[in-house]
């Protein structure tokens, strides 16, 4: 195992462990979307190259999201989330709903998952999944997380990539009903609404219990033009934006989008916010920090560290 020593970066707040399949299934899509400088003989991941990469970078852990596609695969996709983070220290499931789940199911799912298992959210993608935040369903599935004290995740931005008509605007407005009717509910937001870099400036000032992640978004930003925009917007709400990779769904390695991230012109602070410490932060307020990864794999710092702990 090549280590490598992330300067900022302890927690990514968005990875896609999956099946070797769906990852497979995933790979060739993204090849097809996004040709860049990878050829499309690269291996897709596995769920063993997504996990050495999170163990070489020494993170402390991670959010876990597979969803399903197809209906009546609900169960069977978040049982393998399950068996999955729970073998590696420090994953953090996210519970996936499919919108055609009839309701005795979801319920059942929601309880179980949620209570028994400690999945620490929902994780919602409204362009795979096909679902809308105004859906009725998701407002009783926000009741039960806002109780619970447990993490509603969405996908936002995107729209054109995903050829949806339901646009950022839409979107915002139908997450901003969430935010107000559920207002001890944390919301955290996927993409910041890109390219809307405008509509996440927005929701941050008027939702407190809204955070966002930046996963995949740097190279988009750069190809763009639009680097001081989107630095700006993450340097005024660096308290609630997080580190997010997106593994599984981008070109580069892990390694490769840390290093990056820790390039950015952003104060030491915000980097190690958004690194790692607003995540961590926000599973100790909830009191889900319980399967964070304790100990450094480092030797090093784990020398210098053991008068401390010993
Ligand atoms: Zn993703």
């Amino acid at each position: 195992m090549k280590r490598i020593f992330p300067r900022h970066v302890t927690f990514d707040a968005h990875v896609h462990v999956m099946t070797p399949d769906r990852l497979e299934g995933g790979w060739r899509r993204l090849l097809r979307h996004l040709p860049g400088q990878r050829s499309s003989s690269a291996p897709p991941p596995t769920p063993g190259s997504l996990t050495q990469g999170i163990e070489e970078a020494g993170l402390k852990g991670f959010f876990n999201f597979f969803f399903p596609v197809f209906p009546g695969t609900s169960r069977q996709i978040n049982e393998w989330n399950d068996a999955f983070c729970a073998g590696q220290p420090g994953a953090f499931p996210f519970l996936s709903l499919h919108p055609e789940d009839a309701r005795r199911e979801r319920d059942a799912l929601m309880g179980e998952f949620l209570d028994k298992r400690q999945f620490i959210g929902v994780k919602i993608h409204s362009y795979i999944q096909r679902i809308r935040l105004d859906a009725e369903w998701l407002r009783e599935v926000c009741a039960e997380l806002e109780e619970k004290k447990r993490i509603l995740f969405v996908h936002t931005g995107f729209s054109r990539q995903f050829r949806s008509g339901y646009r950022e605007e839409e979107m915002a407005d139908h997450l901003s009903a969430l935010l107000e009717d559920f207002p001890e509910l944390t919301v955290i937001g996927a993409h910041m609404f890109y390219p809307r870099l405008d509509i996440a400036s927005r929701l941050l000032k008027r939702h407190p219990n809204l955070v966002l992640d930046i996963a995949a978004l740097n190279p988009w930003v750069r190809r763009d033009g639009r680097l001081d925009e989107w630095i700006e917007c993450c340097g005024r709400h660096a308290a609630r934006i997080l580190f997010g990779s997106d593994s599984a769904f981008i070109q580069e390695t892990l390694a490769e989008t840390i290093r990056a991230f820790e390039a950015l012109p952003l104060g030491e602070g915000a980097l190690n916010g958004i690194g790692g410490e607003n995540a961590l932060g926000l599973l100790e307020s909830l009191g889900l920090a319980g399967r964070l990864r304790s100990e450094s794999p480092d030797p090093a710092h784990a020398i210098r560290n053991s008068g401390e702990t010993s």
